[in-house]
């Protein structure tokens, strides 16, 4: 395998858990010239990069801003064309959530060689790591993978709550936990019962993990309570007890 220079290799970090990065995805941050990562990046990750790598943090700090989208794709195609090879670590897979797709299309407007890397999502990592089988044979056949970020009901929003609520099947959503309370109640006004299990997996895969657990009707109260913080993933359907030794995890 190759890594080529002036190019933009976009590589999914994994979930948190250093080492859940791909062999692919470490071999380009190991020759990488210049290293552009999100916020939530791991330390150890960053280490492996040349000792004379050029290193630019794009994340947004709480109360900080950051880069806006297009001075990033400004960024990694400034650095391609002056002949460095990028690589562009983003938490979890670059294309769940993560706005690869535009860094992709600026790269290849700009005539750069790009290149993705796939990275574990925590949208599966999470759930998995907290010992919930998102799908699971007689229980769950799909999963629906949604964003929480806008408020349910609001104008202009996008999710469909009410058809995500008639999928039978396992639901996972990412950047939630602020409207946590109003989408649960969202999916129990489309239909699901307020008994079915859920958990909010915080840190999944990092050594300070925690996971706790709900149902539709109890999330919203014992989230805040447990002052869960962003990252968190929220898992909701019957595949949540599937293996029911809550105690084992
Ligand atoms: N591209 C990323 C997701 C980016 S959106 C991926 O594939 O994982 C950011 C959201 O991902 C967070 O709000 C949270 O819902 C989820 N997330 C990221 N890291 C997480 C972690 N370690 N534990 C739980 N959820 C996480």
């Amino acid at each position: 395998m190759t890594v080529r220079t002036g190019a933009i290799y976009l590589v999914g970090a994994g979930p948190g858990d250093p080492k859940l990065i791909t062999v692919r995805g470490r071999e380009i941050l190991e020759s990488a010239d210049a290293v552009v990562h999100d916020r939530l990046i791991s330390q150890s990750l960053l280490e492996l990069a040349r000792a004379d790598a050029r290193i630019e943090n794009v994340g947004k700090a709480p109360g900080r801003d950051g880069p806006s989208q297009d001075e990033i794709n400004d960024l990694l195609v400034n650095l391609a064309r002056n002949g460095y090879t990028v690589c562009r670590l983003k938490g979890g897979d670059p294309f769940v959530f993560g706005r690869g797709g535009e860094e992709v299309l600026a790269g290849r407007a700009a005539g750069v060689y790009v290149e993705v890397v796939p990275g574990v999502s925590s949208a599966l990592a999470a759930p998995a790591s907290a010992g919930v089988p998102v799908t699971h044979r007689g229980l769950s056949s799909s999963v629906t993978v949604v964003t929480g970020h806008e408020e349910p009901g609001a104008r202009n929003g996008s999710v469909d709550w009410n058809g995500i609520a008639q999928v039978q099947g396992s639901i996972v959503i990412m950047m939630g936990v602020a409207h946590i309370d109003a989408i649960a109640r969202a999916l129990v006004v489309s239909g699901r019962s307020s008994d079915e299990s859920v958990c909010v997996v915080e840190r999944a895969t990092c050594p300070n993990q925690r996971v706790i657990f709900g149902t539709l009707g109890t999330i919203g109260e014992v989230t805040q309570s447990s002052m869960i913080e962003n990252p968190a993933t929220i898992v909701i359907g019957v595949a949540v007890d599937a293996l029911a030794d809550r105690a084992e995890w």
